[in-house]
């Protein structure tokens, strides 16, 4: 039956995600604060494994799957997916990545997603990478990137701002208040900002090339 098999699968996840124990760094900051890019920066010189939460669900969405619609209504509104269906993405990723070292970008989002994670998975993040830019400097960015994305739009924009705003900010309030929280700021050049990531990431760390 459907959900019996269902149910067996997301055991056999969580026991494999658990064995896996991996290192999880989630990098936050609002909409064009430039988390993909410095994430991209971040792989080629530590060895991460980049996991864009936003990436996966377009990926899920365009794949014709049952939470297509859904998925493709909340991206429009700049709206927050429920977290079991991020969760189960991300860890399916994890699992398919071989590796054993995470960024995970654009997530978690809202208290919804951060305590469902954490309860689900088990795993607690090493720290959070903060991009603190603002809102102009964004917006200045999301209208000239050019990505063909659907929610780069003035009023999409917008929304996802206040959402970030009034969501994402607790989840960043909740790891600085345990001191995990690593901020940056963001609002400058690609490369000057990834000076400021490398610190943050230890020189000790870095890949020979
Ligand atoms: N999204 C979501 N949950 C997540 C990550 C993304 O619901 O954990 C949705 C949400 O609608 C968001 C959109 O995907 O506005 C785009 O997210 P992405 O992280 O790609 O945007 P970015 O912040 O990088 O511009
Ligand atoms: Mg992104």
């Amino acid at each position: 039956m459907g959900t019996a098999v269902g149910a067996v699968d997301n055991k056999e996840t969580a026991r494999s995600l658990a064995d896996l124990n991996p290192s999880v760094v989630f990098v936050l900051g609002g909409p064009g604060s430039g988390k993909g890019t410095q994430c991209a920066n971040i792989v080629k010189h530590f060895g991460y494994t980049h996991l864009s939460a936003g990436d996966l669900l377009r990926a899920e969405r365009n794949s014709g799957s049952e939470n297509g619609t859904m998925i493709s209504n909340m991206i429009k509104e700049g709206q927050i997916v429920p977290a079991v269906v991020t969760i189960k993405l991300l860890e399916r990723a994890m699992l398919e990545s071989g590796n054993d070292k995470f960024l995970i970008d654009g997530f978690p989002r809202n208290e919804e997603n951060r305590a469902a994670f954490e309860d689900v998975t088990k795993i607690v993040p090493s720290f959070v990478l903060y991009f603190d830019c603002s809102e102009e400097e964004m917006e200045r960015r999301l209208l000239s990137r050019n990505q063909g994305r659907e929610d780069d739009n003035v009023e999409t924009i917008r929304k996802r701002f206040k959402v970030f705003l009034e969501s994402t900010k607790k989840v960043l309030e909740y790891y600085n208040a345990q001191g995990k929280v690593r901020k940056i700021d963001a609002g400058r050049p690609i490369e000057e900002v990834f000076q400021s990531v490398k610190g943050i990431f230890g020189p000790k760390n870095e890949k020979a090339d």
